[in-house]
């Protein structure tokens, strides 16, 4: 497997950074998680807007235009002769010294790992706590900002872990669900299908803008508004998304069961419906 690194495509042992890169010192940096599918980048130019829109939030300047980003992503997934992918791409601030400040780092380190990822969308449904950690707030690091420190994430991850079960919601500094430690939540009451805004403390999904367009193109009303603990354990569904999870449904929360544990009929629609959609909106690797 190659790996695109700061100009090169080197072998996965040779792709090192220095220990000075304040993307590892300090989480300073920005990336992007995407998928490939049957030859086709989901969403390229949404992620590398996103990318773009991240590294700009935090005085990041990314030394080559989007147009360039994107042919990266697409030679790395040539050079190793994949069609169904995952793909990390990430600019960090550099190399710099000890002291945190970005004025020392003079050159972004940029690198983009692909590997072989098959379409998942199985029918398992997952079980999920409330992490008693809670997700950023908007005014202290935006989680909007898609950064390299994920550390927030990683300790509801951990409370997940130690309850045995799947994954871990985390609610907003005022007590309003925001999202998963990778993914996005959608509940789904009475045929009206609701999830979080972006001002609850959430990123703001390519998968998740996708489902809420698709949904509305099924002619379901999809509502952006913020939404209590109590408003997902009544759900007729809850629903996860994300660009590696795609769409999975959520059967317990808290130990109470959603929809008596099985997959929700509008969750089964919308999953197919996505199925249907993900070779076709995005950007071609072989022409
Ligand atoms: N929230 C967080 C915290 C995430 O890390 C991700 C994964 N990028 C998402 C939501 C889902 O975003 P997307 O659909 O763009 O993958």
């Amino acid at each position: 497997m190659k790996i695109y690194l700061n100009g090169k495509f080197v072998d996965k042992e040779d792709a090192k950074i220095s220990v000075y890169d304040h993307g590892l010192l300090y989480g300073d940096g920005v990336f992007e998680g995407i998928r490939a599918y049957d030859g086709v980048v989901f969403k390229l130019k949404e992620h590398i807007d996103r990318l773009y829109d991240s590294a700009k939030s935090i005085t990041l300047e990314i030394p080559m235009s989007k147009e360039e980003m994107e042919k990266i992503v697409i030679e790395t997934l040539r050079v190793n002769n994949l069609k169904d992918a995952y793909i990390r791409l990430v600019v960090t601030r550099g190399v710099g010294d000890l002291g945190l400040d970005p004025r020392k780092c003079k050159t972004p380190t940029i690198f983009c790992i692909t590997e072989p990822m098959n379409p998942l969308l199985g029918e398992d449904g997952i079980r999920v706590i409330t992490a008693s950690v809670r997700r950023l707030p908007v005014d202290v690091l935006n989680p909007a900002v898609k950064s390299l420190n994920y550390l927030n994430s990683v300790l509801a991850k951990i409370q997940a872990n130690y309850a045995g079960v799947d994954e871990a919601f985390l609610l907003d500094a005022e007590g309003y669900v925001a999202e998963g430690t990778g993914d996005n939540i959608f509940v789904v009451k009475n045929g009206v299908i609701k999830t979080p805004p972006v001002s609850s403390s959430v990123l703001r999904g390519i998968t998740r803008d996708t489902v809420i367009d698709l949904a509305r193109e099924l002619g379901y009303e999809v509502v952006e508004e913020r939404l209590t603990l109590h408003e997902l354990y009544v759900a007729d569904e809850v629903f996860i998304t994300g660009t590696a999870a795609e769409i999975v449904p959520v059967v317990e929360i808290d130990g109470r069961k959603i929809n008596d544990g099985k997959i929700g009929e509008i969750t089964k629609k919308l999953r197919e419906k996505f199925k249907e959609v993900r070779t076709k909106l995005g950007t071609k690797i072989y022409e």
